[in-house]
Order: C-alpha cells, then sequence, then structure tokens
C-alpha cells in the first residue's frame, strides 16, 4: 500500500520513509505526495497541532486518489509555557531559519533551570478530502545550552534525549526513530492501516 506524504520538508520525508521501511515490511510505502513542491501550502491557521494536521491532510488529500497523511510537529518548553509549540518552524518570525530558531531558543532560555521539553508529533490521514483518523506521538527531552551533533534537523542538536545519552542530532535516523514523537506516531498509523 502506497502513503502519500504530504510535505516538503526534507528531513521530515526521510524519516517517515525510513519508518516505512523498517515497521511498514512489503505492506508499506511512503512517498511524497507527486507535485507537492508545485502545490501552493495552505496557511498554518490551527490552534494545535492536531488542527493543523487535519487542515493539511484534508486540503492535501485534494490532490490524490490514494490515502494522504501530513503531520504538524513541533518543540514544546516547559519554562516557555509550551512555546514554540505550533510555531516551531516559525518561531524566529518572518525569514525564519533553523538557525536563527535555535539562536532564539538559546537565547529565551538562558539561566533557566528548568529545560524540560517534548517534541510532539500529530500525522493526520485522509481520503479525498474527509479525515480518516489522527495519530499523535511524543516523546521528552531537555534543552542543552548549546548545540550538539550533525544529524537530523531543526532543534534537534539541542534535544537531549535522556535515553540516548545525547542529542537527536547525534543520534542515527533509526535509533532516532525507536524513541521519537514522529517514530510513534507513524507506528501508530501503520497498526490501525493493518487492522
Ligand atoms: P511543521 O510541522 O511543518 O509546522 O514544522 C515543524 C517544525 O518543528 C520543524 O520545522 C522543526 O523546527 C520542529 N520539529 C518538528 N519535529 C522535529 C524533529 O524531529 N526534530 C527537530 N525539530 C523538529
Amino acid at each position: 500500500m502506497i502513503l502519500h506524504c504530504a510535505t516538503t520538508n526534507a528531513g521530515k520525508l526521510g524519516e517517515f520513509g525510513h519508518a516505512a521501511g523498517e515497521l511498514g515490511g512489503d505492506v508499506f510505502r511512503i512517498e511524497a505526495l507527486p507535485g507537492v513542491k508545485d502545490i501552493p501550502v495552505p496557511e498554518e491557521t490551527g490552534a494545535t497541532f492536531e488542527e493543523n494536521a487535519v487542515l493539511k491532510a484534508l486540503y492535501y488529500s485534494g490532490f490524490s486518489e490514494e490515502l494522504v497523511f501530513a503531520d504538524d510537529s513541533g518543540l514544546e518548553v516547559d519554562a516557555l509555557g509550551g512555546e514554540p509549540g505550533v510555531q516551531s518552524a516559525r518561531y524566529s518570525g518572518e525569514g525564519a531559519t533553523t538557525e536563527k530558531n535555535n539562536r532564539l531558543l538559546l537565547e529565551r532560555l538562558e539561566g533557566a533551570e528548568d529545560r524540560r521539553a517534548r517534541f510532539v508529533c500529530v500525522i493526520a490521514l485522509a481520503r479525498k478530502g474527509e479525515v480518516v483518523s489522527t495519530f499523535r506521538g511524543t516523546v521528552e527531552g531537555e534543552i542543552l545550552e548549546e548545540m550538539r551533533g550533525g544529524n537530523g534537523f531543526g532543534y534537534d542538536p539541542l534535544f537531549y534525549c535522556p535515553a540516548f545519552g545525547c542529542t537527536f542530532a547525534e543520534a542515527t535516523t533509526e535509533m532516532k526513530l525507536h524513541v521519537s514523537h514522529r517514530g510513534e506516531a507513524v507506528r501508530r498509523m501503520l497498526d490501525f492501516l493493518r487492522r
């Protein structure tokens, strides 16, 4: 079964493809939604990860006859009242880049003792304009005071994972998927589809 993933984020797509290879056996293949780069991006107006994931999945499912899924994900930092949350990709405002976002996060957490944080991923699965279901995954960690590692994407170099004793950017994609928010959400989606 082919599942079309509606994302232009290469980091996410790489992880989804990997997850299907590892968890989906011969049954599931995850591929980018054909032509996704040429489809205008919908505005993410939702207040929650669920709302944004559903909004994106519904929108993109209009461009395919197959099952389409979209995810909305981000980082919640306790000392910042859950920020950057649904604004994770756009945290540093207009012209946001990964580097600027990470720098801003470090600035906002300067001197903070409580550095607990979690990544959240919600996947919404849809077919031709109807939501089939949603799947949530989370992983707990801490924000370091400096970046470590060159793998992954986004906030990975700042996200220390106690289970590994290193950041997500120091872990391999395989390691990260075993414990990550995205790995958990994909596992839940594939279990649902198997049933
Ligand atoms: P969106 O889901 O496309 O709205 O954006 C999610 C944003 O959250 C990404 O651009 C990253 O900044 C951050 N993010 C989500 N998942 C991860 C992850 O696994 N590692 C690092 N950053 C992540």
